[in-house]
């Protein structure tokens, strides 16, 4: 059944005239990458917050870097040193031959690591930094290095500031209950995104490792394939397509896309 599943989604790669990737986290896990599934699953890849009692929702909290800067940027930057020093796996190469363009939850620029310009960061990128305050709509790349004591998840010395008034700076990152992220690099993403969507007449959307826990991605695949063409899901997990013309390949990122490409060549 798989395989026919498999032959199927590469027809419809084939055919399209254009591809749109739609990923969430799990599209890092072959590079990788934790997939913080879960309060278990976010403690396995940091203990220090399961000593502290706190959850991905609670340390992604932008309070911290009022209340508590070290520990809010302990967070972001191992996690900005994780990202730099990561490898796209193969699947993201695979996708790159098909000219695919990219609407992502992802903040980890991993995309454009594998050489993609043309990707909508939904949530921002842990690779752009903006003022806490914020005292201007100011976005910066973000040039720096943020030393983080592993035992305590604790940046040490200096802390990124904001050119502007010298006050902190902060990833330009969506967080939980953020009242703060200046959005306007992710909606110009967003919008060029929607534009070229609109002028394509047989695209297909290939989503890959988005979960239903925060459902933006898979909206969006969702959306994208309704209006004109048609949805590929790969996903470990949860790979079930509801309705309408889509096909269900229940494996992961690297993987699929690796008998994809063996399909379509
Ligand atoms: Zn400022």
């Amino acid at each position: 059944m798989i395989d026919e599943a498999y032959d199927r989604a590469a027809e419809l790669i084939a055919g399209a005239d254009a591809v749109l990737v739609c990923a969430g986290a799990g599209m890092g896990v072959d590079s990788g990458l934790p997939d913080f599934r879960g309060t278990e699953g976010f403690w396995r890849a940091y203990p220090p917050y399961e000593r502290l009692g706190l959850k991905f929702e609670e340390i992604a909290d932008p309070v911290h870097f009022a209340d508590d800067p070290a520990l809010a940027w302990g967070f972001y930057g191992h996690r900005l040193h994780l990202y730099r020093a990561t490898v796209p796996h193969e699947g993201f190469e695979i996708l790159r031959g098909w000219g695919a363009r990219v609407f992502t939850s992802n903040v980890d620029g991993q995309f454009q690591k594998a050489g993609f310009t043309d990707v909508a960061e939904v949530h921002g990128s842990i690779h752009h930094v903006q003022c806490v305050e914020p005292c201007t709509d100011e976005i910066w790349e973000c040039s720096f290095d943020v030393t983080v004591d592993r035992e305590s998840m604790r940046a040490v010395g200096e802390l990124p500031s904001c050119p502007n008034c010298g006050g902190l700076a902060r990833p330009n990152i969506l967080m939980f209950g953020d009242w703060g992220w200046v959005p306007h690099r992710s909606q110009a993403q967003l919008d060029a995104l929607t534009e070229w969507r609109r002028a394509q007449q047989r695209l297909v959307v290939i989503e890959i490792g988005a979960g239903t826990a925060v459902p933006t991605v898979r909206r969006q695949a969702e959306l994208a394939s309704a209006a004109s063409g048609s949805l590929i899901r790969i996903n470990t997990r949860e790979p079930e397509v509801r309705h309408g013309r889509g096909v269900s390949l229940p494996a992961g990122a690297a993987e699929a896309l690796r008998t994809l490409a063996r399909r379509t060549a």
